[in-house]
């Protein structure tokens, strides 16, 4: 059934099947960062209501694990539908809390449908082993088993999809989910409860719960019943659920910070090189995890490149998201304007230049310039640091190697991109960098059917394509013995 925007607008947790308020009745405000205005409140929760929907989880969790693969698929792919069906109020309701432009939004609200439809897929080939035995009268079974209650935290940058990574998995093996959408961003999280309910997913098998990060995180990390974690968010905090998940032992994935860089040898294709730069730098108004924090840029073809990328900048259509045209949004919050500010004054006050941008947008509120800074060298804070802003940062290098370093001088290894025409080259560079993404000649290259993950403190475990599914199984090795054989 069709719905508007405000239908999805729920301000209440999801617990049990039951839309509840937190206990205590305290709500927090949800703004839109376009305007500052509030758009909506939902429930300020903690411990005990976290607690109540475990729990809640867990009773659904003893049904829901006998169903067969072919029902628990069915259900994905009427949810899939139920997403495509609403397509452009899920991506209206997104924009109002996120800022991003409305195109982008609908195209999230597409990789969303597009997990689920994958996990649908999924469900039905989570195939077993057998492995010849050592021992004339036994025989070894090896199955997969849904490791039971998940619990998942998600970032205010991809509110919509990035769920989608987790519930579609879960629900594909039979698992059961506690959910708990970022705070600047809790609509699109809430807007998943709506949606499995419309698509006939049974009672307690998703359970949102939104509110204190630090108490819900914490029963969800210390709570024995829960067996996994799946974060999307900031390294800082993902070394948090990590520490106090220690004492429960669960398993993890874990989708943390990214610090790519962007390569451009001379022997690229300029246009393309330029092109690939401005999707891989300004999506999400550059809030986003593959997001390119660092160009390097081969002396040959830097000027040109830099001068391209700058133009290019300056082109983009800054606005309100729910603007026709706008190509560039607000930032998601004062802290993030602030940020890019002190960023930028650091890259000046050690020799950077700042090409165009620069500054804070005429439109007030969170907007801020596209910018792009020239000269910028490892002692910069953007060498080591996200940047999560419209802020391109070019650093120039003269040999393969020198630009395969600093690449990988990072403790983040997500996403890298680089431009080269020279295959040899190509397949040196992918096989360097410590990256758990690489785009050859490509600025944007997610999707559902690939393993998404990143290398060192980028995280753990992968989410979509076919090595996603088993982040939600326990592997179970069986002998069956006294065989008479
Ligand atoms: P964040 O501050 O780490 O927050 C992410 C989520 O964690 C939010 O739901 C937040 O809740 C919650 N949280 C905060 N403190 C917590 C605690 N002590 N215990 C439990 N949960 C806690 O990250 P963010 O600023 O929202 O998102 C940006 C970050 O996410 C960037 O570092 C980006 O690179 C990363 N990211 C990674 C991927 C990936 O796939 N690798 C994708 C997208 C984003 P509140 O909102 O209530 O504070």
């Amino acid at each position: 059934m069709l719905k508007k925007a405000n239908e999805f607008k729920r301000e209440a947790n999801l617990i049990g099947g039951a839309w509840v308020e937190a206990d205590s009745g305290e709500r927090l405000a949800v703004r839109n960062p376009a305007t500052g205005e509030v758009v909506g409140e939902v429930p300020k929760s903690g411990k005990a209501e976290t607690e109540r929907a475990i729990a809640a989880a867990a009773t659904a969790f003893e049904a829901f694990r006998q169903t067969t693969a072919e029902h628990r698929a069915r259900l994905l792919r009427t949810l899939h539908d139920a997403i495509l069906d609403n397509h452009d109020a899920l991506a209206e309701l997104l924009t109002t809390e996120q800022g991003k432009p409305l195109s982008e939004s609908r195209s999230e609200v597409a990789s969303g449908a597009a997990y689920v439809l994958w996990f649908a897929e999924e469900a039905r080939r989570v195939y077993g082993d057998t492995v010849p035995s050592p021992w004339k009268d036994r025989r070894i079974l090896v199955t997969k088993e849904p490791v039971g209650v998940v619990a998942a935290i998600t970032p205010w940058n991809f509110p919509f999809s990035m769920l989608a990574r987790k519930i579609g998995p879960a629900i594909a093996v039979g698992c059961t989910a506690v959910v708990k959408p970022a705070s600047q961003t809790p609509f699109s999280g809430l807007a998943w409860g709506v949606l499995a309910r419309e698509a006939g997913i049974p009672d307690g098998v998703l359970n949102i719960v939104t509110g204190s990060a630090s108490e819900i995180g914490a029963e969800m990390t210390r709570n024995p019943i829960v067996r996994k974690i799946t974060f999307t968010g900031s390294t800082e905090v993902g070394k948090i659920l990590l520490r106090d998940a220690a004492s429960t032992v669960k398993r993890f994935s874990m989708e943390l910070g990214g610090n790519a860089p962007f390569i451009v040898f001379d022997d690229a294709d300029l246009d393309r090189a330029v092109a690939g730069a401005m999707a891989a730098k300004y999506r999400n108004a550059g809030q986003t995890c593959v997001c390119t924090n660092r160009f390097y840029v081969q002396s040959g073809i830097y000027d040109a490149f830099s001068e391209r990328l700058a133009a290019a900048s300056r082109a983009l259509k800054v606005g309100p998201g729910l603007a026709a045209g706008t190509e560039q949004g607000p930032l998601i919050d004062e802290r993030a304007v602030t940020h890019m500010e002190e960023l930028i004054a650091d890259a000046k006050a050690k020799g950077g230049e700042v090409v165009t941008g620069g500054h804070r947008h005429s439109l007030g509120h969170t907007f801020f310039e596209p910018t792009v800074i020239t000269g910028a060298t490892q002692e910069m804070r953007f060498a080591h640091e996200e940047i999560f802003g419209p802020l391109a940062a070019v650093f120039r290098f003269d040999t393969e190697d020198e630009a395969v370093e600093a690449a990988n001088d990072t403790n983040y290894g997500l996403a890298a991109y680089f431009y080269t025409s020279n295959l040899g080259r190509a397949v040196r560079v992918y096989e360097r960098l410590q990256y758990g993404q690489v785009g050859v000649n490509e600025g944007a290259i997610t999707t559902e059917v690939a393993p998404f993950g990143g290398y060192k403190e980028s995280g753990l475990g992968r989410e979509g394509s076919a090595y996603g599914i088993d982040e939600y199984l326990d592997v179970k090795y069986v002998c069956i013995g006294g065989l008479g054989l």
